[in-house]
């Protein structure tokens, strides 16, 4: 397909000329080939698995028969470009055998098994980490701790300057609209030295921005109970409030995403006042009402919200609060609904992200009673984005004239785009520059003087 992205030539094994093969892998390395087709967005998750993989110590390999296994992201916009990926997949399949299927087309699953049934894998979009799963499950990771596994130089895809750090797998809760845990299994957090050493070498290798995920943050460390784990001259115990202070360590912003308003949370928020993690705390709340928050199962369902919320506010008045909520969950009531509203107007997050309740196959919420008519859930949903975007406007409009840093994130012809340190990237808003951006580049922390808001997003111009 004409326009089409496609990882670099030297590194696309169905491209390569031979001549061109580049072997950098040590003695025994596992080795991964990849094949992108597709859009910029599947390009950038093409390089994100890739930057994971030489983290976790496998090389990339350009040679199909040097590879363990092959990757190939493919794209299913057009019928030519179901065609061109199925096309590819048969190449790799041909020549190498073991093959992971993700991106777009691996959403139609049995499509693509209709015509090639021997794949190992098949994940969506976006997928990482069940690309990482079947790619571990292929080809175990073999990493060396005493080579270098991501060097700044030798990675042809320069790693982008921010990365997502996964401290644990699966969880423990069983919130009633969820099958994560039916999926992944229970909480098995990393070791903290394994974290650390996967952060420094992220660091090394010019990452700006560390992302830190999982299904519950606040509960990282739980399962090993939270047992010291050496790293450099010191021992760090598997606390999130340990592993956070330690990741605050390195010249990267640090950015917490899934943390659940437990008490212990109120120890993070001095890290973030001290400027070691960024003011800025990802709680997925879903709901405010207590009694949708009991039907719900969710965790911390008797917290006082708040209460909490203020009081994280009076030792960081910068923090940035991002929160997902479902509206239309079963048996929600339009008093139920009322105190969420209320109690949006009294929490004044600063981004709020919004779902209609819908059932997911195998989970326990789909049996529960009185669903809400779909006209109700939608109802409530534009009111509650209109509350929501009221709150983000005013907010926004607050830091018109305020000096902010921010990270550049893409720079072309028209400008900059930026984010501060409130704004989580693909998830919240952007800062742009239209002026005197030439010599910027991606992953560059500069100073801005904010002139404009919208709703989302900020104009600004470079502090002189
Ligand atoms: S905390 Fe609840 S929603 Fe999140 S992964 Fe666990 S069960 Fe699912």
């Amino acid at each position: 397909m004409a326009g089409m992205t496609q990882n670099p030539p030297n590194l696309r094994p169905d491209l390569a000329p031979k001549a061109r093969i580049e072997n950098t892998a040590r003695a025994g390395q596992p080795k991964i080939g990849m094949v992108s087709l597709g859009c910029p967005k599947a390009l950038v998750d093409s390089e994100r698995i890739l930057t994971r993989l030489r983290a976790e110590g496998y090389a990339i390999s350009p040679d199909y028969t040097d590879a363990n296994a092959v990757i190939v992201n493919t794209c299913g916009f057009l019928d030519s470009a179901k065609a061109e990926s199925l096309e590819a997949i048969g190449e790799a399949l041909r020549e190498n055998g073991k093959v992971i299927v993700t991106g777009c087309l691996g959403a139609e699953e049995e499509y693509i098994r209709g015509t090639h049934p021997s794949v190992m894998a098949v994940t969506g979009p976006h997928q990482y980490e069940q690309v990482l799963d079947a790619v571990h499950a292929a080809v175990p990771p073999d990493p060396d701790p005493f080579i270098d596994l991501l060097p700044a130089t030798g990675v042809s895809l320069t790693p982008r300057h921010y990365s997502y750090l996964k401290i644990s797998e699966g969880c423990n809760h069983k919130c009633k609209f969820c099958i994560i845990p039916d999926m992944r299994g229970r909480l098995a957090s990393r070791p903290a030295h394994a974290i650390l050493r996967e952060a420094e070498k992220l660091v090394d290798a010019g990452v700006k921005e560390l992302l830190v995920i999982s299904q519950d943050t606040s509960a990282y460390g739980l399962d090993r109970k939270h047992d010291l784990n050496p790293w450099k001259d010191r021992e760090v115990r598997s606390h999130i409030t340990d592993l956070a202070r330690e990741l605050g360590q390195f010249d990267a912003w640090i950015r917490l995403h899934y943390v659940y308003p437990y008490p212990h949370v109120r120890d993070l928020i001095p890290l973030m006042a001290d400027g070691l993690i960024l003011p800025y705390l990802d709680i997925p709340f879903q709901h405010s009402h207590p009694d949708v928050l009991k039907r719900m199962a969710r965790p911390a369902a008797s917290a006082k919200t708040l209460d909490e919320i203020a009081r994280w506010r009076d030792v960081c008045p910068d923090i940035t609060l991002r929160s997902t909520f479902i509206v239309g969950y079963p048996g929600e009531t339009e008093t139920e609904f009322r105190h969420l509203l209320d109690w949006l107007d009294e929490a004044q997050l600063d981004r709020v992200g919004c779902f209609q309740y819908e059932n997911v196959a195998g989970a326990r919420s789909n049996d529960a009673p009185d669903h809400v008519p779909s006209e109700v859930k939608q109802e409530r949903w534009e009111r509650f984005m209109e509350k929501s975007q009221e709150i983000s406007e005013a907010k926004l409009a607050a830091k018109v004239g305020q000096t902010l840093a921010v990270i550049v994130d893409e720079v072309d012809a028209e400008g900059a785009t930026c984010r501060t340190k409130a704004d989580a990237p693909e998830t919240d808003g952007n800062l742009f520059i239209d002026e005197n951006f030439e010599n910027l580049s991606a992953g560059d922390i500069v100073n801005v003087v904010v002139d404009e808001a919208s709703e989302y997003d900020l104009w600004g111009k470079l502090e002189s």
